[in-house]
């Protein structure tokens, strides 16, 4: 098969974690015979420097081509201070929306041998297996109007959170579908209390709901799953919820998982007219610039990300299944980076891709 692939490293530990990614997709393909065409692109601070833009039309062009998107990370300290505009952040938002990949599939799993990288017992986190859909184009991340402004002599802030039906519906959707293949829960996440926005979805989750009788359908409000998730994280299947909600749980899911490095994320959109689902793959975590240039970077994240590449975008489910278990062989080893807290010496960002390859064999 063909694998037409854009790779955008981005800022800090991005490239490093990318460049291992790559290499185990190399590796498959290389083992399975697939046909392997990476493309380079710029996303982010290294895209604001050399071209002055965080997304440049040049990577929307690779990207809008690509058949998927294998993306590091973005973010970098020396732009902390410029408006939102100006960020690096805002070539992620402008690659989703470009890409209209609405659905953000994060998957969160307690491994056996990890437990003990938790901070939490392991009673409590032992069997925890998650799947978050994260809304992913739209929300208070692009809702109009927005901005700083004076009014009445005083510095006012405007965000705004604006979702349409058809953005709320197809997202939960997906959810449902995915829970289908799962272990038939969804839970439904917001701030119905409080919230119009949450009010209107709560609503169209309960009339989706009909269209999938076999699945079991809770609402959950945001704070109280946030404590759950720390409390009964076995309770939960696929959660599903709006776009800054999930962003901040699928952070706090990731102490499940012994280390933010451990969780991958596949966002997908409806599929193309040919059949295909050009996603984009990135590992959840950010550019984390205070361990960048270190060695230190944990890849599992981005290396699961590029498994589930190969698994939406290409249909290839035995390869990606293979590097799934190539990375549970590599953490039951205990060669892993310094955030799991190996009892050892930590290896290294490239010593993990190499046992990752290895263990594919
Ligand atoms: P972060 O995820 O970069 O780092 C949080 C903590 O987790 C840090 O202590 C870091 O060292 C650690 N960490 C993260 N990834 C790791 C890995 N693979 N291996 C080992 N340890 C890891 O979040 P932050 O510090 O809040 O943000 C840093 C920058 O990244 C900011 O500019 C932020 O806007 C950006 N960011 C980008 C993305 C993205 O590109 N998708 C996501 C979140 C944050």
């Amino acid at each position: 098969m063909k694998l037409n692939i854009l790779v955008l490293p981005g800022d800090g530990i991005g490239p490093e974690v990318t460049s291992e990614a790559v290499r185990v997709l190399e590796h498959v393909s290389a083992k399975w015979g697939h046909e392997l065409n990476l493309t380079d692109g710029l996303l982010g601070g290294i895209a604001i420097h050399k071209t002055g833009s965080p997304f440049p039309a040049d990577t929307r062009e690779k990207a809008l081509a690509a058949d998927a998107t294998l993306l590091g990370a973005v973010g970098s300290p020396e732009f902390d201070d410029l408006p939102p505009a100006q960020r690096p952040e805002k070539g992620l938002l402008g690659i989703r929306k470009a890409l209209d990949v609405f659905a953000n599939l994060r998957p969160v799993q307690a491994f056996e041998s990890l437990l003990d990288s938790s901070p939490l017992k392991n009673e409590i986190v032992r069997g925890a297996d998650i799947l978050i859909v994260r809304e992913l184009t739209g929300g208070l991340y692009f809702g109009q109007p927005r901005g700083i402004e004076m009014v009445d002599g005083e510095e006012t802030v405007t965000n705004s959170m604006v979702y349409k039906r058809s953005e709320i519906e197809r997202v939960l959707r997906m959810a449902f579908k995915l829970a289908q293949g799962r272990r038939k829960h969804l839970t439904s996440v917001d701030k119905a209390n409080v919230l119009e926005n949450s009010q209107l979805w709560r609503k169209i989750a309960n009339e989706i709901a009909l269209e999938f009788p076999d699945v079991k359908l809770e609402h959950v409000l945001v704070d109280n799953c946030a404590m759950q998730l720390i409390l009964r994280p076995t309770s939960f299947d696929v959660i599903v919820t709006e776009n800054l909600f999930g962003d901040i749980l699928s952070d706090e899911a990731s102490v499940l998982a012994g280390s933010i490095g451990m969780l991958p994320s596949a966002s997908i959109g409806d599929p193309l007219p040919s059949g295909a689902w050009r996603g984009l793959y990135e590992p959840v975590h950010g550019s984390a610039p205070d361990i960048a240039g270190q060695k230190k970077a944990n890849p599992l994240a981005a290396i699961g990300s590029a498994a589930a590449m190969l698994n939406y975008s290409f249909g290839l489910k035995e390869e990606a299944a293979e590097i799934e278990a190539a990375m549970q062989t590599v953490m039951t080893s205990g060669k892993v980076t310094a955030d799991l807290r190996p009892k050892g010496t930590p290896a290294t960002t490239e010593e993990v891709g190499k046992a990752v390859c290895a263990a594919i064999g």
